[in-house]
């Protein structure tokens, strides 16, 4: 059974990185028929909120990512506690003495001798230890990594190595007893029985340490999928602008869900960037192996051409809510849509209030008196101007433009053959009269 968890913590907003990492996660599983489970990781007491988690459960609904489980780390506190005495059994858990100042003291030296920043195991020493406990002074515990070579199969990187010897024992548990992250997600996809860990690629380091927890916890372990992550335009790292870059800010701007999805799951691929109007179509095209070593480019510009795209290949079924002016006015207005919210303003165009803009006065007086009679259609256009032609000489843009601005008052917009009709005689009527209509 593949399942596959997405593990936000709630100490922001989600952005768009986060989201992708969601939306890959969810389409993975729903591809192969698996689970989705929802873990909110929140051991960080003191930078988690109630809000930030509420928020994380609006704005995986807004894109459609339902979960098949969900549950909050500080709920699960015992499991952790178990698997650190399982890991202290073993012999892989030891306390720590040096003070924060102490620990940075030991990297700058490091870094002066341009060395790795790597733990020199200090507190193993058992004259230090003795001393450091003799001071009082209160344990952190770390993990003791073998110092040997971890290699996994990455989905998406291929053949990983990494020597723990390069690495710092990680911290487990701080001083005053709260579980870090490591462990809490290592027990925790364990106990999920996770199959796939699918994350970004700030997490490869981080997968050498865990894999050795997860065998010396008796495993077993997952298989691993790390993404490159997402950047700016030129390359920037996005956290530089999350703010603008939330999903709640992407909601209040109107764009629509599936062009988020659409354009987070195509972005550094091998596939196209096209819109999709459904999760399932994504999920049936989603393949690891489209997957590019290369960042993927997150452009705003591109998602609101990309949202447009979307909304030109909605059919009027899926926003019949949204739009109860019908289907025939639909198919007259999405081509011009950017935003779903721009319907209200072509809806103004057919039921008006419009103040016509009369460019030729005498043309719209012709035109006005050749309007034909009741019932209109998508042909009454084609008629009716001809005569207008026939009778003003007025041919091409002469014709076209004087038409759109006494009808419209506006210099582009939707196909006036499809407009026409929606509009009505009485309104056209009244606009070509230079009345407001
Ligand atoms: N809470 C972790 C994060 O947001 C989860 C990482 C993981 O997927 O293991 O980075």
């Amino acid at each position: 059974m593949t399942v596959v968890r997405f593990a936000p913590s709630p100490t922001g907003l989600l952005h768009v990185g986060n989201a992708r990492t969601a939306l890959l996660n969810w389409l993975f599983a729903k591809k192969l028929s698996g689970k989705f489970l929802l873990r909110i990781d929140d051991t960080d007491a003191a930078r988690s909120t109630k809000a930030f988690e509420e928020a994380i459960y609006r704005d995986l609904s807004w894109l459609g990512l339902t979960h098949d489980g969900t549950d909050r780390q500080i709920n699960r506190l015992a499991i952790y506690s178990t698997a650190f005495y399982k890991l202290q059994a073993v012999g892989r858990i030891y306390p720590c003495f040096e003070t924060e100042a102490e620990l940075e003291r030991q990297r700058s030296l490091l870094a002066a001798r341009k060395l790795p920043p790597v733990y020199n195991r200090a507190s193993l020493e058992p004259a230090n230890k003795a001393k450091w406990e003799a001071e009082g002074r209160k344990p952190h515990w770390r993990f003791k990594l073998s110092r040997s070579k971890v290699s996994w199969t990455d989905l998406v990187r291929g053949p990983v190595e990494i020597d723990t010897a390069t690495m710092s024992d990680p911290v487990l548990v701080r001083e005053d007893g709260a579980f870090l992250y490591t462990l809490p997600s290592v027990a925790d996809d364990i106990d999920m029985a996770i199959s796939h860990v699918v994350r970004g690629e700030d997490h490869v380091t981080n997968t050498a340490a865990q894999i050795e927890i997860f065998e010396a916890l008796g495993g077993p372990v997952p298989k691993f999928a790390h993404f490159p992550l997402l950047v700016g335009a030129s390359g920037e790292a996005l956290s530089k602008r999350l703010g603008s870059l939330s999903l709640e800010q992407l909601r209040g701007d109107g764009v629509e869900p599936m062009a988020v999805a659409s354009y987070l799951a195509k972005i550094g691929t091998s596939d196209p960037v096209e819109p999709r109007l459904t999760l399932g179509e994504l999920a049936t095209e989603f393949d690891f192996a489209k997957i590019g070593r290369a960042p993927a480019h997150f452009v705003p510009d591109e998602l609101t051409a990309l949202n447009a795209r979307l909304l030109h290949i909605t059919p009027y079924s899926a926003v019949a809510g949204h739009v109860p002016q019908g289907e025939a006015f639909w198919d007259a207005i999405k081509p011009n849509l950017t935003k779903l919210s721009d319907v209200a303003e072509m809806a103004r165009l057919v039921s008006g209030p419009v103040t016509p803009v009369i460019e030729d006065a005498g043309l719209a007086a012709k035109a006005a008196a050749l309007l034909p009679s009741e019932p209109w259609d998508e042909n009454t256009w084609g008629v009716w101007t001809k005569a207008v032609s026939a009778e003003t000489g007025a041919k091409g843009r002469g014709l076209f433009h004087p038409l759109r601005l006494a009808l419209t008052a506006q210099e582009h917009g939707p196909e006036l053959k499809k407009l026409l009709p929606l509009i009505g005689r009485e309104r056209s009527l009244a606009r070509l009269e230079g009345k407001t209509a």
